[in-house]
């Protein structure tokens, strides 16, 4: 059982709310938890060290983000490629010039 920061009162698990509980509960040990006697709610880290499970839990998502992050600069490399071909068509020129 975990105690409330606010007045030292019982408090229990919650349901997950919003995207930032969401990382939060698969990212590290904190749960959403929700005092029953003042109404607080909020984030508590939980008692628990932190399971084989969480560990690999938190390194599939840094290996998501690293292959987010690479695709994304993947892309604007393609962005890029496309934007500059289509600003200099010199090649296009030279070989027109040649013929
Ligand atoms: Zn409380």
């Amino acid at each position: 059982m975990v105690s409330c920061p606010k007045c030292d009162g019982e408090a229990h698990r919650s349901h997950t709310r919003g995207l930032l509980e969401q990382f939060a509960k698969i990212a590290s040990t904190y749960r959403a938890y929700r005092c029953l006697d003042c109404g607080w709610r909020g984030l508590l880290g939980a008692e628990k060290t932190p399971s084989k499970t969480t560990t690999r839990r938190k390194l599939t998502i840094i290996i998501a983000l690293i292959i987010t992050t690479a695709l994304v600069f993947a892309l604007m490399g393609l962005i890029d490629y496309t934007i500059d071909s289509a600003k200099n068509p010199r090649k296009k020129q030279k070989s027109a010039q040649s013929n």
